[in-house]
């Protein structure tokens, strides 16, 4: 935990730094008495102590019972503290165009219940809001707790979103512009949502619960349908603009989605994947063979398909070689469906980036395969949310979920 020192005459900002301090060491502490909080992170006993009292009558934290060290010693047994799992819950929701996934969790990101149904083909704002609400009910339902328990949507979704207030700009899969879709699912469901674009929530996602825990500089690379990107820097998510997937990594003048030639995308993602084999097998006929067929034949030892492998393999090697030359992350997560291909798709990327990637540089970042996979997404979706309206301490929001 790093402990701030901060100068200012703002008694309730003060108190904010200090309740979002407390719970992140609650979170990442399985036990602990306000002793310890208060001796860890420098704070005096009083202040502990009226934080804790709060954080306990709004349901956040709670009691465990005593410590027993203390009893054998003769001292006065210390009470323990844990963040309550019992009486507030939160819905992560990965919206995607042809999937949408809704997960249940406790304030400390514990899945309860998942749900993943097929996205409804008809994507006008109302019929995907109406399907995401109806999703939030059947999953409040399936956890068997109360809906006034559930305190807010974590909303993960493509496309260029202000995290903020839950706008959308453009999001090029539904084909939407400038949706309110916060303040849509807030109206329809009764919950408070925080909306950010998808690849961001996954990075979150792997920054909580999966290869990023602990790391305070990672790059996430969403390799799909087509190819994401997001930036974890200094501790905190990068808000601005990406294109990784439009580095132009070759010269042979393949098109790209964007329009332009050779992209990273054009030759690395599911879609290149599946170009390739269906151009290559065009004279055997008519069936389609999806990227997991290809990763299943390469698996079972077909050359062709170990080919395309090793080829998407280097290609994305060589093109995270330069994120890792330009700032040197602790960590490229390599997640999204391609990451369930293992050994098969990390061997390739791992050679070609040892390859490019310069040695003092090379020693410093670890390339990995997410754990999380394509459930990066509600992972995410629940650390956003848990972020947002827990964490970071926004009052008002909790205020306005708990009248309901
Ligand atoms: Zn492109």
């Amino acid at each position: 935990v790093r402990v701030v020192s901060f100068r200012t005459g703002d008694p309730e900002l003060l108190r904010e730094i200090n309740r979002s301090l407390i719970l992140s060491y609650l979170r990442h502490h399985e036990e602990v008495s306000r002793a310890e909080i208060a001796r860890k992170l420098n704070l005096s006993r009083a202040t502990v102590s009226n934080v804790i009292n709060d954080l306990i009558v709004n349901k956040i934290v709670t009691e465990t019972g005593s410590g027993d060290s203390a009893l054998e010693t003769g001292g006065r047994p210390p009470v323990i503290l844990t963040i309550n799992k019992l009486d507030k819950f939160v819905i992560g929701v990965d919206l995607g165009t042809t999937n949408t996934v809704a997960a249940i969790a406790n304030l400390k990101g514990e899945i309860i219940e998942k749900i993943r149904i097929p996205t409804d083909r008809n994507h006008s704002v109302e019929n995907i809001v109406e399907q995401v609400s109806n999703l939030v009910t059947q999953i409040v339902a399936k956890a068997n707790i109360k809906s006034e328990m559930v305190i807010g949507l974590g909303i993960a979704v493509a496309g260029t979103v202000e995290r903020a207030t839950g706008f959308i700009k453009f999001s090029p899969n539904f084909n939407w512009r400038k949706i309110h879709i916060g303040q849509a699912l807030f109206d329809k469901t009764g919950y408070p949502a925080v909306v950010d674009n998808c690849t961001r929530v996954m990075i979150l996602g792997e920054k909580w619960f999966g290869q990023g825990k602990g790391f305070r500089n990672l790059f996430y690379v969403n390799v799909g349908f087509g190819i994401g990107s997001a930036f974890i820097l200094d501790g905190k998510i990068y808000n601005g603009h990406s294109e990784f997937g439009h580095l132009v990594i070759t010269d042979e003048k393949i098109r790209c989605g964007c329009g332009n030639f050779g992209c990273l995308e054009a030759v690395a993602s599911g879609n290149a994947i599946e170009r390739k084999i269906n151009e290559q097998l065009s004279a055997d006929g008519n069936v389609w063979i999806t990227a997991q067929m290809v990763a299943e034949k390469a698996v079972s030892g077909d050359m062709d398909a170990q080919a395309i492998f090793n080829e998407v393999g280097n290609y994305l090697g060589r093109a995270i070689s330069y994120v890792a030359n330009l700032f040197c992350p602790d960590k490229i997560i390599i997640g999204g469906g391609i990451a369930s291909s293992g050994n098969l798709l990390l061997n390739p990327i791992i050679d070609s980036f040892n390859t490019h990637t310069m040695e003092t540089v090379k020693q410093n970042t670890e390339v990995n395969l997410s754990s999380l996979g394509i459930d990066a997404g509600v992972y995410g979706a629940i650390a956003l949310v848990l972020n947002e309206f827990i964490f970071s301490g926004t009052h008002e929001i909790l205020g306005k979920a708990s009248n309901k």
